[in-house]
């Protein structure tokens, strides 16, 4: 395989996008062989993304996934959820923290959706063109961009980004994205440079190698997989 630097030696001026390409499909190569080849499979109904994902803002998924049981398990069904009184929705989903905010927020978004679309069945959002489904998921109450993306990508299969802690300061420090861009403008910057059938495994490789090496405060470089290909590496 041919290495970076061997490939950007033979590249001209005119080549600097390609040279580009070719570093991430390096990185992306490095990763999948590092974490496995990422397949995809559908976490369940947008829906029930959709709850789970605002149910994980500012909170860990072991707290999420509790607080999302706890629902399910208290009222049965989404459609139950619609119709229960705030304060026991605040209650079932305490795990979450910030539960008063997100009582609010499900209860009427769950609304909305089953009053204009007769039921909280979303698969229509896969029929429609991705920047159209996305806004019609941030139209919601406590949607953003992140949570939008979520629903589409890992329920529908769709190719959104979301990008989320691990996934920013990692690709900032690849220099894939600006070291000031921020977060929101982050995640048309990424969609922008990784193809829509690479940007699944992008997401999660991201997240595995954030986890595992490059930390935030103390990134492991000197084990690093991608250090030859990072511009931020150190000798640490
Ligand atoms: S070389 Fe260092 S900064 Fe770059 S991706 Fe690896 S751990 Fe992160």
């Amino acid at each position: 395989m041919t290495t970076i630097p061997e490939a950007a030696a033979t590249l001209s001026w005119r080549d600097t996008v390609r040279v580009d390409d070719e570093v991430l499909d390096a990185v992306l190569s490095r990763l999948d062989e590092t974490y496995g080849p990422r397949v995809f499979e559908s976490r369940g109904r947008p829906v029930d993304v959709l709850i789970e994902t605002v149910l994980s803002q500012n909170t860990s998924d072991v707290n999420s996934h509790r607080a999302f049981e706890s629902l399910l398990a208290r009222f049965g069904t989404l459609e139950a959820v619609a119709a229960a009184p705030v304060a026991e929705i605040e209650d079932a989903i305490r795990f979450a923290g910030l539960s008063r905010i997100k009582s609010v927020r499900i209860r009427e978004m769950l609304e909305r959706l089953i009053r204009e679309n007769g039921s909280l069945e979303l698969s229509f959002l896969a029929g429609m063109k991705l920047d159209e489904a996305r806004a019609y998921l941030m139209s919601l109450r406590g949607v953003g961009l992140k949570t939008a993306n979520c629903v589409l990508i890992f329920s529908l299969g769709l190719p959104a980004l979301p990008v989320d802690t691990h996934v920013y300061r990692v690709s900032r420090r690849l220099g894939l994205i600006g070291a000031r861009v921020s977060v929101e403008a982050a995640h048309g910057d990424l969609e922008a440079r990784v193809r829509p059938e690479d940007r699944y495994r992008f997401h999660l490789h991201l997240i595995e190698h954030g986890r595992r090496v490059c930390h935030a405060r103390k990134p492991a470089c000197r084990v690093c997989i991608l250090n030859a290909l990072c511009p931020s590496a150190c000798a640490a």
